[in-house]
């Protein structure tokens, strides 16, 4: 299988590097790209000897392409250089990993290409559900989830027969750092403290957004997305030791699970190889170490960003964006001191009030909206 991935210098394209090269005989890179990680981009170029490497930062590209010279791959520059790896014909799979808006078009065009996409983009279905569900339908459905929680609900709902026996889906979060916490517990939390997740290993803007529900608030509206349920099906349940990874609810009443360690290597394989799986050496899941798998109703009175998401989950359109993009900057101003913990759900609350929601928006409409979203979070803190 030949696999193009976007973003492989992060950290789910770096753990899908790592499924590359234990099963080389089974997998070969056929693009790679990153934004300004020259260093780690030549390494993972002379390692895995893909046709294309792409570089988004300009200056960056030149640097690579320079310290390259010696090979015969191919290095392009610019933003749009994501659309040639996404649909360079060598290619079969596309790993979509790149973080931000600027995963979408690429996504796009790797469905217009027919390629299987493993999506890792948030983005790409929180602000663009609509275009990407209308081009699925054009050119086929081929989005297999890579997040942990919807590979979960993807793998129960292999062998169901036909959609409407689905009655819910069951979205676990792991609560985050101040699971259990009070409003008031949080006014003084500095970004040390919420850079610390118990259970999972990921970037500074997804602990904090896991922290504050965020997380669980966006992976709700890509649920929505994936599985076409509405969101009044999606009960999110806080299950703190991260074992089951998410479930789905059926009308007979019968509930289907899918649980492991905390290990994105298993969705990120199960999106390469599906229907089919492979082993992995590592993290047995050992149920008789647990005591007891809790499961309990989030406070969303403290952690009221997950409402917020609901409702623009519900009302759809440009909505969906305005919460994504006005959490980034408000995630960005808490990171560097300007914004206090609580400030980041409050300042989603006050973009999305400010909002003028366009239904069923085109890809313009949508970056207007993130950067409308933006500005009025940079604009509320002066
Ligand atoms: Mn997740």
């Amino acid at each position: 299988m030949n696999i193009s991935i976007l973003g492989s210098t992060g950290s789910i394209g770096t753990q899908t590097l790592d499924i590359v090269r234990d099963h080389s005989d089974e997998f070969k890179v056929t693009a790679i790209t990153g934004n300004k990680n020259v260093a780690l981009l030549e390494r993972q170029a002379r390692e895995f000897k893909p046709e294309l490497v792409c570089v988004a930062d300009v200056a960056s590209a030149r640097e690579l392409k320079i310290k390259l010279n010696d090979t015969n791959i191919k290095v392009l520059g610019g933003k749009e250089s994501l659309i040639e790896a996404s649909s360079i014909q060598s290619a079969d799979t596309v790993v979509t990993a790149v973080v931000g808006m600027t995963g979408i078009e690429p996504t796009i065009s790797a469905i217009k290409s027919r390629k299987r996409v493993a999506l890792a983009n948030k983005e790409t279905l929180v602000a663009a559900g609509n275009i990407i569900k209308e081009c699925e339908a054009e050119y086929g459905k081929c989005i297999i989830p890579v997040d942990s929680e919807h590979s979960a609900i993807f793998q129960s709902m292999q062998g169901m027969a036909d959609k409407r026996e689905i009655k819910k889906i069951i979205l676990t979060a792991s609560g985050g750092p101040f699971y259990g916490k009070k409003r008031e517990d949080l006014v003084n939390i500095t970004p040390a403290d919420a850079l610390h997740n118990p259970n999972w290993d990921m970037g500074a803007k997804v602990t904090i957004d896991s922290s504050t529900l965020v997380n669980k608030g966006l992976e709700m509206i890509e649920a929505k997305w994936l599985f076409d349920i509405p969101m009044d099906k999606i009960e999110v349940v806080v299950h703190r030791q991260s074992v089951v990874h998410s479930a789905v609810e059926f009308v007979d009443n019968a509930v289907i699970a899918q649980l492991g360690m905390p290990d994105m290597r298993v969705p990120i394989q199960y999106a390469l190889t599906y229907p089919n799986r492979m082993s992995i050496q590592r993290n047995e899941l050992d149920l008789t170490e647990y005591a007891s798998l809790t499961f309990e109703k989030p406070d969303t009175k403290t952690f009221y960003a997950l409402e917020l998401a609901r409702k623009a989950g519900i009302e759809g359109g440009t909505l969906a964006t305005v919460f994504n993009a006005a959490d980034e900057a408000a995630v960005e101003l808490f990171l560097k001191g300007e914004l206090s913990y609580m400030g980041i759900s409050e300042a989603i609350e006050y973009a999305m009030n400010e909002h003028n929601n366009i239904k069923n928006p085109t890809l313009s409409d949508i970056y207007d909206a993130d950067k409308e979203a933006r500005e009025a979070v940079y604009k509320r803190r002066k």
